[in-house]
């Protein structure tokens, strides 16, 4: 009897895998398809600044408009973009978009506005990521130092040695280098104190807890303390509340993103709450 249980369940496994695998590859199809047809765009989510109440600028998030259908968010297409490797072109392309928006906002005279983008393992570990940021840059006529990459602490950990070099080159580009999601990755302090960035970001999971958990709040005043003794900005991101503000605001955090302020949004609604005089801190957009 068992044995026939154990079959049963060897082929309801194999039927799952069989829609799963058919699903991933529909997925990967569409994918491809989504990037000769242009289908992905950024999303920009304003990067306030705690001492003027100033967007100073923006990260760039993408999502992926489905023809006849909604709008997907990373989540649901980034891990997979990664795993088959097109993460590469669609990272090359979000690249080249971020640099036209800056190109963008410079003619409407905000020169001074930076803007962040995501960068996958995959990404910076193939080798050409500096030439791909300096096409970009040249192809739109952007200052170098408009431009951040956001990298996280385990891509960075993989290899270290190899990640030091390519950092420099991204550096003697002039972009600025800030390390994502702080925190919840395993950097070594020896080489925390050897990777050339600019900023850490303090992630979302313990800035959620500050008031509910000594532990984050700890850690959320640890990093602020390191960044600032390291001499880096320190921003955090996933603010929803007042109470976070004001924790984060009296321990000197430099920058803030999140909900309280402003969600993601499309290019224009960018322009226009830029428009609006942008001084964000009191006035939470919803
Ligand atoms: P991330 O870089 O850590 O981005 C922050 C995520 O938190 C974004 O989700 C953002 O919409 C969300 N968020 C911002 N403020 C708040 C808040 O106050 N509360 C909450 N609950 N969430 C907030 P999103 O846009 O879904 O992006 C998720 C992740 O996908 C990003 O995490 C990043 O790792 C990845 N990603 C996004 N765009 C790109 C891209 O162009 N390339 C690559 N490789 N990855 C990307
Ligand atoms: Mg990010
Ligand atoms: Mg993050
Ligand atoms: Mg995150």
């Amino acid at each position: 009897q068992a044995k026939g249980q154990g079959r049963n369940r060897f082929c309801f496994y194999t039927a799952d895998m069989n829609v799963q695998a058919m699903a991933q590859l529909e997925l990967e199809a569409a994918l491809r398809r989504a990037l000769e047809r242009n289908e992905f765009l950024l999303h920009y989510q304003p990067k306030v600044d705690l001492r003027s109440g100033r967007v100073v600028g923006a990260e760039a998030l993408i999502r992926w408009q489905r023809e006849g259908g909604g709008l997907e968010a990373p989540g649901r297409f980034i891990p997979l973009a990664e795993k088959t490797g097109l993460i590469v072109a669609i990272g090359t392309w979000v690249i080249d978009c971020a640099c036209r928006q800056l190109r963008a906002w410079s003619d409407d005279g905000r020169p001074d506005l930076r803007l962040a983008v995501n960068v996958s393992g995959r990404q910076f570990a193939s080798g050409d990521l500096a030439d791909v940021v300096t096409q970009a840059l040249a192809r739109h006529g952007v200052a170098a130092a408009a431009l951040e990459l956001e990298l996280t602490e385990s891509m960075l950990m993989e290899d270290p040695e190899a990640t030091i070099a390519t950092l420099h080159a991204l550096k003697r580009i002039g972009v600025k280098l800030s390390l994502d999601d702080f925190g919840t990755g395993y950097s070594s302090f020896a080489y925390l104190s050897r990777f050339p960035i600019d900023t850490l970001k303090i992630d979302q999971s313990f800035v959620r807890n500050l008031a509910a958990e000594p532990e984050a709040a700890m850690i959320a005043v640890s990093i602020i303390d390191l960044a600032h003794r390291m001499r880096l900005k320190v921003i955090a991101e996933g603010v929803e509340t007042e109470a976070q503000l004001d924790y984060l605001r009296v321990r000197e955090c430099d920058e803030m993103q999140g909900y309280l302020f402003a969600r993601p949004m499309p290019a224009d609604a960018f322009g226009c709450l830029l428009q609006d005089g942008a001084r964000l801190i009191g006035s939470p957009v919803a």
